[in-house]
């Protein structure tokens, strides 16, 4: 496969909708473990890109602009954690007219470095880190293995839902949630579950394409 600027236009848009659709679920998560704000942080953020993406003449001027927008509109730490992951995606692939496989596994790595870096947290700690590290794992493995991306995407998907839920039993040591300590027992967190409707968007937008061309 390769992935060209206007897929990744439509991933950021594809990744949008997801959000929206769920900003109010986003919000009452956030509300069990932070200040209830996730969700119309995110959708802030990712609508403004949408728009600012318009006129990106490659994949990576895409991730960078939506990076730019996640901190600027999103704010908190949330948005330099979100913004780092695209920026850090996009300086990965800096240069490259289409994408192959193998640098879109490369982008998502090093997105994923960069929010470990930033945060600090690991898996475990009941962030967005314990879905997305898993997420770019499996589809790195796929990848690797030789799957198509279709199905590299499914994994990730699903590996970024399990690796969402698995933040119920656990207590925060980042983000608000950390002043909770056992209370934040139960209850998924929000950043992940992001992580997690990112992530679906993207099979679901791949799945479409392929849908398309048969
Ligand atoms: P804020 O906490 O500023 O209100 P949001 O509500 O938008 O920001 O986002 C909260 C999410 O940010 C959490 O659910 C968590 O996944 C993520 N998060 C917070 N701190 C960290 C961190 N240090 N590393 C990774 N993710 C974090
Ligand atoms: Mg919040």
């Amino acid at each position: 496969m390769s992935i060209t600027t206007s897929d990744m236009q439509a991933i950021i848009t594809a990744i949008s909708e997801a959000l929206s659709a769920e900003k109010a679920t986003l919000n009452a998560l956030d509300a069990e473990l932070g200040d209830g704000d996730h969700g119309t942080t995110i959708c802030a953020g990712f609508d403004q890109a949408v728009k600012d993406i318009a006129d990106a003449d490659s994949p990576a001027q895409v991730l960078y602009l939506t990076a730019k927008t996640l901190m600027n509109r999103m704010g908190g730490s949330s948005g330099a954690l979100f913004g780092t992951l695209f920026l850090r995606a996009s300086m990965t692939v800096k240069g490259a007219e289409t994408l192959s496989n193998e640098q879109f596994v490369a982008m998502w790595q090093a997105g994923l470095e960069g929010v470990k870096k930033r945060g600090k947290a690991e898996v475990g700690d009941k962030t967005m880190v314990d879905a997305l590290s898993p997420a770019v794992s499996a589809l790195a493995q796929a990848v690797y293995d030789g799957k198509t991306t279709l199905e590299a995407l499914k994994s990730a998907m699903q590996s970024a839902h399990d690796g969402a839920q698995a933040t119920i039993p656990m207590q925060a040591k980042y983000g608000r949630a950390r002043y909770l300590g056992e209370r934040a027992i139960g209850h998924v967190d929000a950043g992940a579950q992001s992580i997690a409707l990112l992530f679906n968007a993207l099979f679901t937008y791949w799945k479409e394409q392929e849908n398309g061309k048969t």
